[in-house]
């Protein structure tokens, strides 16, 4: 077992990730966007930034696509016929699958819960273009049942399913973030920013999340990240995060015990409202004030709520000329046309 690190990363397990197999998908490195406007119409003296990985671009975008590059790795393919994963109506998640499964020549079976969504609009629209099958089930707790006897029906026809999780939020597909990461740490050490650089990102199923805990035990680089959930506990997010960094640095020959892993990391719950995807006055003025002052396009499941939350914390404190705060902008757009 290796020695745990703290300070100066871990460089075995770098050259580990950069050697775990994957599938290119999507189109990086993502800008790291100056928010200098915004800065000023939130009347703060510290840097902000928004690194735009709603320009990952395949399959028009957003955090799935880092994501699925592992869990679609050549190996974990091979005699695959169906991509079968699940969501809501208007999952990103299910989009990305589905685009995926379009560009390797597979089919895609998308296992969707609640009521059916308006087929021509949003994400809808897109998991249709993208050819993929759609089963629909009434409740959440109905949805891996669903993708199980999809699977079953694919393997008696001869073929084989490849069951994704929610949100491809596994140890692998965390592994996207930690790629993420790296390359923030990148742009932030070009800018100059390394020391007083703060992250807030959206969060919901806990693999991005846990991708970043990752990157930043294998740099040695540290920001301070404020997790915003879109619908479930803190406690919940910040253990699944957790639970998964753990595995993934497992698969890197990597550990870190879990106080070290959370220090100066938040996960909030407090913007998520009325519900997932339900507006709140807060990240209305959030998505407005990105617009108006930033040319970000926030959406109303995940990066306007994270929104409200980076606006919160930048009129809450006392900013130097030197913090500089980072917004990861997880992607979303196609619920602006839901
Ligand atoms: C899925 C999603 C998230 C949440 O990411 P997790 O890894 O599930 O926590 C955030 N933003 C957008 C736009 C998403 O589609």
């Amino acid at each position: 077992m290796k020695p745990i690190q703290t300070e100066v990363g871990d460089l075995a397990a770098l050259e580990a990730l950069a050697n775990v197999p994957r599938t290119p998908l999507a189109f990086v490195p993502t800008p790291l966007l100056a928010a200098e406007a915004l800065a000023s119409a939130l009347e703060v003296p510290c840097t902000l930034s928004v690194k735009l990985d709603a320009w990952t671009g395949f399959g028009l975008g957003g955090n799935k696509v880092r994501k699925l590059e592992f869990e679609l790795a050549p190996e974990r393919l091979e005699g695959v016929t169906r991509l079968i994963t699940a969501g809501g109506p208007h999952s990103n998640h299910c989009r990305v699958t589905a685009a995926a499964a379009a560009h390797l020549g597979l089919s895609c079976t998308l296992v969707l819960n609640g009521t059916p969504s308006d087929p021509s609009r949003g994400n809808a629209a897109l998991h249709r273009l993208y050819g993929a099958d759609i089963l629909t089930v009434t409740e959440r707790i109905h949805r891996a049942a669903g993708m199980e006897a999809v699977a079953e029906e694919e393997a008696q026809a001869g073929g084989r399913g490849l069951v994704i999780p929610l949100g491809a939020s596994t140890a692998l597909g965390s592994l996207g973030y930690a790629v993420a990461f790296l390359e923030l740490w990148k742009q932030a050490e070009a800018a100059g920013d390394l020391a007083s650089t703060q992250l807030v990102a959206p969060s919901s199923s806990g693999g991005t999340l846990a991708g970043l805990l990752v990157g930043r035990h294998l740099t040695g680089w540290r920001p301070p990240i404020l997790a915003v959930s879109a619908d479930d506990a803190a406690e919940e997010i910040l253990d699944t995060a957790t639970r998964l960094a753990i595995e993934a640095l497992s698969i890197l020959g990597s550990r870190q015990d879990t106080t070290d892993l959370i220090k100066d990391v938040r996960v909030t719950d407090e913007f998520v409202g009325g519900g997932y995807g339900v507006p709140t006055e807060e990240s209305d003025e959030a998505a407005r004030l990105f617009g108006r002052f930033a040319a970000c396009v926030l959406d109303p499941y995940y990066t306007a709520k994270a929104g409200a939350a980076f606006i919160d914390l930048l009129r809450g404190a006392p900013w130097t000329s030197t913090d500089h705060v980072i917004f990861l902008h997880t992607g979303g757009h196609p619920a602006i046309f839901r």
